[in-house]
């Protein structure tokens, strides 16, 4: 039988091995750490701006087992988390951005995927860190793990994500955080896998020039919080707290600074459009507090040492889930590979790539890559050529603008990107919304996929 070979269990690597099956081969899913999900056990806020058309499209095309997993892990309480969003959220023209917000309960989402895998009858391998590949001409052949045995395989994905590892994190932006997802001190360092079959790689950079970027937020465990606070999380879902008095962080160039691609800001920390932006500026006074289950949280101002987070009424007993230490950020960003727009990565024939290892971050983006590297993989395990989804959808249209920001990026005075590819907001959401894409509705999205010619495309077999 045919087999594929997946490395990295995030959300990209758990679509790619659902979508290899499906098309009908074997599939072995390496993980390094013992869980799945990867920064999928942080995140949980899905269908935020352009999240929503490409969660639409996966379904529209057969592929809907993964959304439906996190979807039965829903946080309750919907509503009024919709009614909750930033107030410039619910102005004309930024209505639609929040709209069909919903968030997965992060601490009950991997073992529900964990069910999913076993039920679609995809062998995962724990503890599994890929370091290096073997090679014939330009076909990866096998993949070495740290202990020293292969693996072998038809075809392979890089699902590694680009987040760390310590060896990245303690040079490049100034320590490990502990951070929950990548745990590398126990499971080893994240590894450049497409590097090491020979791709081109870029990762990228701060804005002192050093590679990897910090990203900010702050996630506190919700059963820290005062009582009052609690129970506000639970009726309205998210929260805002403010901090102005006790913490000295104003609008601060340097923390947008990675993320201004999803703000829509200048990197000054002024807002350019808040039609797409999530955060704006007069909002940076307060934390957000989102409930995604065992923590509560988002990105905004950090890192903040506890004794002065402890200041802020409410947060007398608050423990911080990352990034702990008050002093640094989590990094990301490492190693992005440039790859073809059906997610071959050049110049192998049957390596693929999928999520934020091709700079496209997010779950929802994640999921749909991974789909289409899992059929892909298929296709060029038995001979075929693999398939690109056309740029009048936004899966295609997110791989195909990512890979062109990666290679207009590189050719820069800091040689790759400085801010990330995000369909949730910022300029890929003012993109969507220009061509037309955004806002989306199931009806648009059915019209448009089976224009496109691909209604149930991901239920075919390959094999
Ligand atoms: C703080 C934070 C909050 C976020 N919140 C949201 C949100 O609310 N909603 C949203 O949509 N997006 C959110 N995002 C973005 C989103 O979480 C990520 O873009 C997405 O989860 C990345 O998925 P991935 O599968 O590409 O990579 P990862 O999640 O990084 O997964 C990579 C996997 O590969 C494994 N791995 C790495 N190296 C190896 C190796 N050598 N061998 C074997 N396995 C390996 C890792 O252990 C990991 O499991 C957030 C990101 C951050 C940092």
């Amino acid at each position: 039988m045919v087999r594929v070979v997946v490395v990295g269990g995030g959300c990209a690597g758990i679509a790619a091995a659902v979508g290899a099956r499906k098309a009908g081969a074997e599939v072995i899913l390496l993980e390094r750490q013992d869980q799945l999900l990867g920064i999928g056990r942080i995140a949980g806020s899905m269908d935020v701006g352009g999240r929503y058309p490409l969660h639409l499209e996966i379904v529209e095309m057969g592929a809907g087992e993964v959304n439906e997993a996190l979807d039965a892990v829903c946080l309750p309480n919907v509503e009024n988390y919709r009614k909750s969003h930033y107030p410039h959220h619910s102005l004309p023209g930024s209505e639609e951005m929040t709209k069909h917000s919903w968030v997965y309960n992060v601490l009950t989402a991997e073992p529900v995927l964990r069910k999913l895998l076993q039920k679609m009858g995809v062998e995962i391998r724990w503890r599994s860190r890929a370091v290096d590949v073997a090679k014939e001409g330009s076909r990866v052949i096998k993949v070495k793990l740290a202990n020293g045995d292969w693996v072998e395989g038809d075809a392979f994905i890089d699902a590694t994500g680009s987040a760390g590892g310590q060896n990245h994190c303690i040079p490049d932006v100034g320590g490990c955080v502990m951070c929950p997802w990548m745990q590398c001190a126990t499971f080893g360092n994240r590894v450049d896998i497409c590097g090491k079959a020979g791709a081109t790689t870029v990762s990228m950079h701060q804005k002192d020039g050093r590679p990897g970027i910090k990203y900010n937020g702050l996630y506190l465990y919700k059963g820290s919080l005062s009582k009052e606070l609690q129970q506000q999380l639970d009726e309205n879902h998210q929260i805002f707290v403010p901090f102005r008095g006790v913490i000295d962080w104003d609008v601060d160039p340097e923390w947008s600074w990675g993320t201004r691609g999803q703000d829509g800001n200048d990197g000054m920390g002024h807002p350019a459009d808040p039609e797409t932006s999530w955060r704006v500026a007069p909002d940076v006074g307060r934390f957000r507090l989102l409930d995604r289950g065992i923590f509560a949280g988002g990105a905004g101002p950090s890192p903040i040492p506890l004794e002065k987070l402890r200041e802020i009424p409410g947060f007398e007993n608050v423990v911080l889930a990352a990034p702990v230490g008050g002093q640094n950020l989590w990094s990301l960003g490492y190693d992005l590979v440039f790859c073809e727009d059906c997610l071959r990565v050049p110049p192998l024939d049957n390596l693929f790539t999928a999520g934020s290892k091709a700079h496209m971050v997010d779950v929802q983006p994640g999921i749909n890559s991974g789909y289409l590297a899992g059929f892909n993989a298929v296709r060029a395990a038995v001979g075929q050529e693999p398939v690109e989804l056309p740029r009048t959808t936004v899966t295609g249209d997110i791989i195909a603008f990512t890979q062109q920001f990666l290679r207009d990026s590189a050719q820069t005075e800091y040689g790759g990107p400085t801010t990330f590819v995000s369909a949730h907001a910022g300029h890929y959401l003012r993109r969507l919304k220009d061509v037309g894409f955004f806002p989306d509705n199931p009806e648009k999205a059915r019209k448009r996929i089976a224009e496109a010619g691909l209604t149930g495309f991901f239920k075919q077999q390959v094999i």
